[in-house]
């Protein structure tokens, strides 16, 4: 992309509105924009982020074995009059009434969507085991959105429900969404902590949300210091094996670690002094599994390997999708600006020209840029008639990891500059060398 002819409208100016970091870096780079409270356009760049961090979403999804699908946002009342969560779910629930009457809701979250689709079609045990997700726009009426796209009300959410013939095999499906999600958080540039939690609405006897620790979480947290060490990595993960997934579950819910909620005081008194924290965390996840609550009340029941009609068991997991955005930022910035994880950031290389309307470094500018598309990289190029300061501070906003700088100074000695957004270092190198040790760093993620 050209930057002359792409959408983004960075702001100089400080907006008053914003209470927190990401939020103040995501208005000032140009990337979403207030329609009405906690009601975000996504603008260019943060669309690009968004996008991202679906397609992760999706690819550690169904490297889980999970099926992707689409639920609509707007749902009728009747199922979950059925269910009877329509009454229990309270303000946060936006009601809607159509032309004829009826009434409606913009879902909040899809249980009785989702239940009333597998009983129509699902009635034996040997369809089973099935994890069906989505990724599709939620709207709760929270009674005070703030911190940008991290507390909206209209959010970007995946929201998974696995179906299972008995509790065993619905834990390996909570097993198996565990796993998934440290994943998917770590491929982000993420740690994001399982921490046993409240059940909360959608009930159920077993939950662990995942808390990316930052000073501005919501969540108050205490954990054992030794999770932070813990890493996925490289390991490959077999998701049909019971045993490896529990396996790892247990090493990462053996080091206490739990949201204020569940908070036990003595049980936290026997991690080693030096090892316990306090600190405050941002949810960015959570995972239930919460039994026949719902194929019980809905009827959803299929026959088993002994003839009987049995209601399924079943869980719920999702991400917010949107609000990682804000949460990789909380994680991840300086006071210049954001600094996107590779495995994120809406492009992977700027490209700065010191001397727009000089031939050489506008050839050697086009070529990069060529050099680098080739490659199946997506660099942003500053081709902009603008001071070189205005360039770099709007670079450093936007956080692109990798920056490479062109000037006619340096390509009489044929070299560019290539400086990480992280460590600020910078290094000359001829252009060649610069593009592929970019693209070597993009080579080397999952
Ligand atoms: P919270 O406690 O923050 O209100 P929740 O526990 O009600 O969230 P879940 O039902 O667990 O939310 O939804 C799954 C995920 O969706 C959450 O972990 C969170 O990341 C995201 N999410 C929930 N509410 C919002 C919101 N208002 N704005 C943005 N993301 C949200
Ligand atoms: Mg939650």
């Amino acid at each position: 992309m050209r930057l002359s002819r792409y959408f983004l409208p960075v702001l100089k100016e400080n907006p008053s509105e914003a209470q927190i970091v990401s939020h103040r870096y995501m208005l000032r780079a140009g990337m979403i924009k207030q329609s009405a409270a906690g009601i975000y356009s996504w603008l260019p760049l943060g669309f690009r982020v968004l996008k991202n961090i679906e397609q992760i979403v999706h690819e550690e999804q169904q490297r889980a074995g999970h099926v992707p699908m689409l639920m609509p946002t707007l749902q009728s009342a009747d199922l979950w009059r059925e269910s009877g969560r329509y009454d229990d779910y309270g303000e946060e629930m936006l009601r809607i009434t159509d032309r004829h009457g009826r009434d409606m809701l913009y879902g909040p979250t899809n249980e009785e969507l989702i239940t009333d689709i597998f009983r129509s079609h699902v009635g034996s045990y040997k369809d089973l085991p099935l994890t069906l997700y989505h990724i599709q726009w939620k709207f709760r009426d929270e009674i005070r959105p703030r911190f940008g796209v991290m507390r909206g009300r209209e959010f970007y959410m995946k929201d998974g429900y696995n179906f299972d013939i008995d509790r065993d095999a619905a834990i390996h499906a909570y097993n198996r969404h565990m796993v998934s999600y440290l994943r998917t958080y770590e491929r982000m540039g993420l740690q994001a902590i399982p921490m046993r939690a409240d059940s909360g609405p959608i009930g159920g006897e077993d939950t662990h949300e995942f808390l990316v620790l930052a000073d501005t979480g919501e969540s108050e947290v205490f954990y054992d210091s030794a999770i932070t060490d813990l890493r996925m990595g490289e390991r490959k993960v077999n998701y049909d094996s019971w045993d490896e997934c529990a396996a790892i579950v247990k090493e990462w819910t053996t080091p206490y670690a739990r949201t204020d909620e569940t908070h036990d005081g003595d049980l936290f008194a026997k991690v080693p002094q030096e090892r316990q924290r306090t600190s405050r965390g941002i949810e960015v996840g959570q995972i239930f599994y919460f039994g026949t609550k719902y194929s019980e009340t809905m009827d959803a029941r299929v026959v088993n390997d002994k003839g009987e009609r049995v209601p399924v068991h079943m869980g719920s997991h999702g991400i917010g999708v949107s609000r990682l955005l804000g949460a990789i930022i909380e994680a991840s910035h300086d006071d210049k600006g954001i600094i996107w994880p590779e495995g994120v950031t809406p492009f992977h290389c700027g490209i700065v020209n010191l001397k727009q309307g000089d031939a050489e470094a506008d050839a050697a500018c086009e070529a990069l840029y060529a050099s680098l598309s080739a490659l199946g990289l997506d660099p942003l190029y500053d081709d902009r008639n603008e001071r070189a300061g205005g360039k770099f501070a709007t670079m450093d906003l936007i956080g692109l990891p990798w920056r490479i700088t062109v000037g006619p100074r340096g390509l009489k000695n044929g070299v560019v500059e290539l400086t990480s957004r992280r460590t600020g270092e910078s290094e000359e190198m001829t252009p060649e060398m610069a593009v592929e040790k970019v693209a070597a760093v993009y080579a080397a993620l999952r």
